[in-house]
């Protein structure tokens, strides 16, 4: 042991997994399996807990449909960042509303929608497709902060006279609600003939026919797997037009009438998740999230996490963190540095505070590849706390890296240790408490170290 180290040409151990946050990565967070259970509970082909009760949620005919409305309810509590409207516009009726607030520009509204009521059991395409591509999309973009203000807009009763988009666009248009663009999704999941068609179904009011180009044009900044049709003019036979007839901006998406592609099972039990083509289904939720994610705007918070073997890092600085094991979705005590040494593999996120603006990131799986703590004798820091010179002797004979990092996580040292034992100068670092983590072949550790 002790040998001396002449190694400069080590190679580096760590592995930097950087995951950061374009509008790409988060178009890519929109997940399949997440949609399928979605719609499953929510066409009644599996029973789901409400508010504690454990129910099916087959009907969602207007006068029976208050379950289907306390699950979505419930799935908008479980997020970030949102407001809930529990809006009642008849003895029936029940609007869903939940409100991102923009951080830059709270006053400019997008707003995606879909109408949640049904006239027959199940019901899948028509429209519990829409309705769960609207939690996804929620689901994802709560967890981060947006410039513009999103709503998230279920209605109901569109099967009865678009009743529950006409309240909330009158309303609008009384307040002077200044809406860019509502993207409205009415039956998005059948493709009979495996085309890829879809329909944006478009007129002449406020800007729609440039929100309609915009979303064209996302086809090819994706390079998805979707072949649009733009039809102008576009149907009236859904919540889009109630927010038209009020000279708004808005359009519909959904799947290829205009090729006779729709489903065949329209307004009928036969309209089941079994008839839904899953590919094509996913391909068109992931455009719709894409044209959200580029109107919400996402600011400069970074909560994307870069990983070595032993410590997970946010990108964001100068923020406050709350580190957060998801496996049991609780806080971690004391884990409130912008880095984070796991003491276990496991999955982990992050919560970051910047002013205002409060992002979660996505839960990390961390993985030690096999890495194995030192034991205590193994590692000799001296004097600690330490003014000047701390000594460190590893008694392992491999490569040595050394990392310390500030209290608030930010990497003040990295170096190798060219002998063993070795010394580091740490008079010009201001007091306080320091983490340093020691690397060395199969093993590593963090210690913590107060600077006098
Ligand atoms: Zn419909």
């Amino acid at each position: 042991m002790n040998k001396l180290r002449l190694s400069v040409l080590g190679i580096s151990l760590c592995t930097m997994v950087a995951l950061g946050q374009s509008e790409a990565d988060i178009v890519n967070q929109l997940n399949l399996d997440s949609l399928v259970l979605t719609v499953n509970e929510f066409s009644g082909e599996q029973s789901t807990e409400v508010f504690g009760n454990t129910v099916t949620i087959l009907n969602r005919e207007q006068a029976n449909n208050d379950t289907a409305a306390d699950y979505l309810k419930q799935k908008f509590e479980q997020w970030d960042n949102l407001t809930i409207t529990d809006q009642a516009f008849n003895a029936n009726g029940r609007n869903i509303i939940a409100t991102q607030l923009g951080t830059t520009n709270p006053d400019d509204i997008y707003i995606i929608c879909a109408h949640y009521d049904s006239v027959a059991d199940y019901c899948a395409d028509d429209n519990a497709s829409g309705v769960a591509t609207i939690l996804e999309i929620a689901r994802i973009l709560s967890s981060q902060c947006l410039e513009n203000t999103l709503v998230y807009a279920l209605w109901d009763e569109e099967e009865n006279g678009l009743q529950g988009s006409g309240y909330y666009a009158n309303l609008a248009s009384e307040n002077g609600d200044n809406i860019l663009g509502v993207l409205n999704i009415d039956m998005m999941g059948y493709d009979g003939n495996n085309d890829n068609h879809f329909d944006i179904d478009v007129r002449d009011f406020g800007n729609s026919l440039s929100m309609s180009d915009d979303i064209v044009a996302l086809l090819s900044t994706y390079d998805f797997d979707l072949n649009e049709n733009v039809v102008n003019p576009g149907t009236l036979a859904s919540d889009h037009s109630r927010f038209w007839d009020e000279g708004f901006t808005a359009v519909l998406i959904g799947e290829s009438w205009e090729t006779n592609d729709q489903t065949p099972y329209y307004h009928s039990s036969l309209d089941r998740i079994s008839t839904l083509n899953l590919p094509y289904y996913h391909e068109l939720a992931k455009l719709i999230m894409a044209y959200m994610v580029s109107k919400g705007g996402l600011t400069g918070v970074d909560s994307g996490i870069t990983q070595t073997e032993s410590v997970l890092t946010v990108n964001e600085t100068g923020a406050t963190y709350q580190w957060y094991d998801c496996d049991n979705n609780t806080s971690i005590d004391g884990a409130v540095f912008q880095s984070f040494m796991p003491s276990e593999d496991g999955n982990y996120s992050v919560e970051v505070t910047n002013g205002d603006c409060i992002e979660f990131s996505e839960c990390i799986s961390f993985n030690t590849l096999g890495m194995d703590t030192f034991l205590e004798s193994e590692v000799q820091l001296h004097p600690n706390p330490v003014f000047d010179i701390l000594n460190i002797e590893v008694a392992v004979e491999e490569t040595t890296t050394l990392k310390l990092y500030d209290i608030g996580g930010k990497l003040v040292l990295d170096s190798e240790m060219k002998t063993n034992p070795s010394q580091i100068g740490l008079k010009h670092l201001s007091k306080g408490i320091y983490l340093l983590e020691i690397h060395s072949g199969k093993k590593s550790g963090m210690y913590k170290i107060v600077k006098k």
